[in-house]
């Protein structure tokens, strides 16, 4: 659920409410989704203190003083939420961190796909696709010229490019459909179809996108644990008009995931681009 804009949010407001707490009590629900990659317990964490939170992709990571680092990857349908320590924190729930202020950090994840990782900070090397992450797209790394680099030769569906977490980190189902929409490329439109001009277009939408997103999610002000999805134009909007020309919004299975396309501003016919 939490996509790369709600991410900066979320570790945004975690950071300053977690910052140097001391933990006093931790609370399991939900055993199955914890993966303790170190001889110690979970419970190991109670009188330790938050030293920072920060995001690796779609990772979240908290880092304590007492030389333990707690990783998140909530997946599908992970969520965070802070409140006090007797307040109802939701169906789903996974566990609750409790502070000395009174203040609590719920984990909830209805479909229970997402992993806690209990780690030796900066020991990432068991944690299942945190070290292949791809180019953070929030880095100052990706650059139009990398873009460019990274499409070049790939034999994917432009969808499909755009999700796969080990060449970019980390455009979600929501923010693809959007970022296609925006560029005015059909989703299954494969990358070596592309034009050096589509290519550079994509890559101006994705920064768009994502960086109008972060706005968006930031001005909304909800708590950490709604998703803000108002902003979007075509994801999730089949059967309405499209913003821009009018035509109904579509849905399309591509390998799998639901795409929401226009399909008159994301056309499928395509120039015939001949590389001699
Ligand atoms: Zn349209």
């Amino acid at each position: 659920m939490p996509e790369l804009p709600d991410l900066v949010y979320i570790e945004n407001n975690l950071r300053s409410a977690l910052n140097s707490k001391r933990i006093t009590d931790i609370k399991i629900k939900e055993p199955i989704v914890f993966r303790i990659l170190v001889s110690k317990g979970f419970e190991s964490l109670i009188d330790a203190r938050f030293e920072n939170v920060y995001r690796h992709g779609p990772f979240l990571g908290f880092k304590f003083d007492n030389g333990s680092e707690m990783v998140i990857h909530p997946m599908l349908a992970g969520r965070f939420k802070l409140g006090s320590e007797t307040a109802r924190s939701g169906r789903g729930l996974c566990f609750s961190i409790h502070m000395e202020d009174g203040l609590a950090l719920h984990y909830a994840d209805d479909k229970k796909m997402g992993k806690v990782y209990l780690i030796e900070a900066g020991d990432y090397a068991n944690i299942p696709r945190y070290t292949q992450q791809g180019v953070d797209i929030l880095s100052e790394k990706f650059t139009l010229q990398t873009f460019h680099g990274l499409i070049q030769g790939q034999r994917k569906q432009i969808r499909v490019f755009l999700m796969d977490q080990t060449i970019l980190s980390a455009i979600g189902n929501a923010y693809a459909d959007e970022i296609l929409f925006h560029a005015r490329i059909h989703p299954k439109t494969f990358c070596y179809q592309l034009t050096q001009d589509e290519v550079t277009q994509l890559f101006r939408s994705i920064h768009e996108v994502i960086y109008s997103g972060i706005a968006e999610v930031e001005k909304a002000r909800q708590p950490i644990e709604i998703k803000v999805r108002d902003h979007m134009k075509v994801r999730n909007r089949k059967d309405t008009p499209c913003p821009c020309c009018g035509t109904t919004i579509r849905r399309a299975g591509v390998l799998g995931y639901d795409a929401y396309f226009c399909p008159s501003c994301q056309p499928t016919s395509r120039k015939q681009f001949i590389d001699w």
